[in-house]
């Protein structure tokens, strides 16, 4: 028998610490019932302070790739542990891990990073990121798409989805209005929108910052062609292009979200006068943000790109960034490792648990006559309830029957499946979801599926 219960720890936990949790949406608010209190993870599966073993599919929101608790990823934070935890000075494995990320984010022998910066978590990638292409472009205005959720800085809380559409909140409090108003929330895949915001304003307009893929408002895949389409429009107007690849970023492939979109492309396509290239990516990102996977499971992110945009950081620019704990000698060995491990074997593991996944969970609604639209990007997947459209945009995302979610997420937990505790949230799968974890997940889905019809 377990000493504590998970009832017991949540109410130790909110006399000390703002509403029990760390990070809202793991108080559990939309789904309602009591927060799993977990104390350890291996592969696929989590366990929480009762002693309940739970198939995982939040995957520390992304970073598990390779399941939790890798034993190679382990003993290499192990032994990076022991040589020292943080020195606050420059380390071999930074340029290490720098040389890797920019020759996996590739396509048609382009590399769009050319230049890295390490940062402790994904806020601080994309909040430095709009700082340089401030200091960069020498404007102020900021344009992101509702929905999409970049961080907590000030400038990027607008309609930022994710955690605040949980809690039903447009955005935060205490971001002063000065701030808020340099940045203007267009509606997603609406090129019209963006266009008419540029024609207004492009003279004032520092970038556009875009989740590569979105999943914070569940899965809205951009329409094909978006994101070249914003890159076209920004460059034109002398602003850039930052895409959020924070999720995305080594997770859905290994050059991530980009790298989806771009290899493979017919030469002819674009290029007629380029025969020798085989694929030319439809554009190329100015600034590409990482997180989560690129840390492997430890506090790492990253911003990357054009080599004139990144030196005008400091020390060698005028835009000040700096962390003392960036480029964490510990952090450094799980991410460096993560992704020496994440090989195409990996890639094609995720793709088919999230195949299998999805189309079970889909199945299973439609058995029990739950209208639902299945939503994709690459390896992440998400449902919305209530419909068969498929949403564009936060504001169809937002239309949907979320209440069916908390029935059908609480039938799941009863029968030992720890799904992402919001209906704006996407599932992650990792390569170690194998045949008996995901024959668990199978086996919960039919009450699971009655329950939402119920609700
Ligand atoms: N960008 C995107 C696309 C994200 O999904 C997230 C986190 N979910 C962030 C930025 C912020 O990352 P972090 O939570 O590490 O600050």
């Amino acid at each position: 028998m377990s000493a504590t219960t998970n009832a017991a720890e949540f109410e130790r936990a909110q006399r000390s610490i703002p509403g029990g949790v760390n990070s809202p949406v793991r108080a559990f608010r939309s789904v309602g019932g009591v927060p799993r209190f977990l104390v350890s993870a291996r592969g696929p599966y989590v366990t929480d302070s009762e002693g309940v073993e739970y198939v995982d599919l939040v995957s520390s929101w992304g970073p598990a790739i390779l399941g939790h608790a890798h034993p190679q990823v382990v003993e290499a934070v192990q032994k990076a542990a022991a040589h020292g935890l943080s020195f606050g000075a420059t380390t071999p494995a930074e340029t290490d891990l720098a040389e890797v990320v920019r020759e996996r984010v590739q396509a048609g022998g382009v590399h769009p990073v050319e230049k890295l910066r390490l940062v402790s978590t994904g806020t601080e990638a994309t909040m430095t990121a709009i700082r340089l292409a401030r200091g960069f472009t020498g404007r102020d205005v900021l344009i992101k798409f509702a929905g999409h959720y970049h961080g907590h800085s000030d400038s990027l809380l607008a309609e930022a989805g994710s955690g605040l559409a949980t809690l039903a909140l447009p955005a935060s409090a205490g971001v002063p209005a000065a701030t808020a108003a340099l940045t203007i929330v267009v509606p997603y895949n609406d090129l019209a929108a963006v266009r008419e915001v540029f024609r207004l304003r492009g003279d004032e307009i520092a970038a556009i910052i875009v989740e590569a893929a979105p999943a914070n408002m569940g899965i809205v895949p951009p329409a094909e062609g978006f994101n070249a389409a914003l890159a076209d429009i920004a460059h034109a107007h002398g602003s850039l292009l930052i895409v959020d690849e924070v999720l995305t970023g080594f997770r859905v492939g290994a050059a991530g979200w980009w790298g989806l979109e771009n290899a493979g492309r017919p030469v002819a396509e674009v290029h007629q006068d380029a025969p020798d290239a085989h694929h030319v990516p439809a554009y190329v990102p100015d600034l590409i943000t990482f997180g989560k996977v690129i840390g492997g499971g430890m506090p790492l992110a990253a911003l990357g790109g054009r080599a004139d945009v990144m030196d005008h950081l400091a020390p060698l620019g005028p835009v000040y960034q700096a962390g003392t704990l960036s480029g964490n000698p510990v952090a450094v060995a799980a991410g460096l490792t993560t992704l020496r491990l994440a090989d195409a074997g990996v890639y094609d593991a995720l793709d088919a648990a999230a195949r299998t996944v999805s189309a079970a969970v889909s199945e299973a609604l439609a058995e029990a006559g739950v209208a639902h639209s299945v939503q994709r990007a690459g390896n992440l997947f998400s449902f919305t309830f209530g419909s068969e459209t498929a949403p564009r945009d936060y504001v169809d995302v937002q239309a949907q029957q979320g209440y069916r979610y908390g029935p059908f997420f609480h039938a799941m937990l009863d029968a030992g499946v720890s799904l992402p505790p919001s209906v704006y949230e996407a599932w992650f799968v990792s390569a170690a979801h194998d045949e008996a974890a995901i024959d668990r997940i199978i086996a919960a889905l039919p009450a699971a599926a009655r329950a939402a019809a119920g609700a």
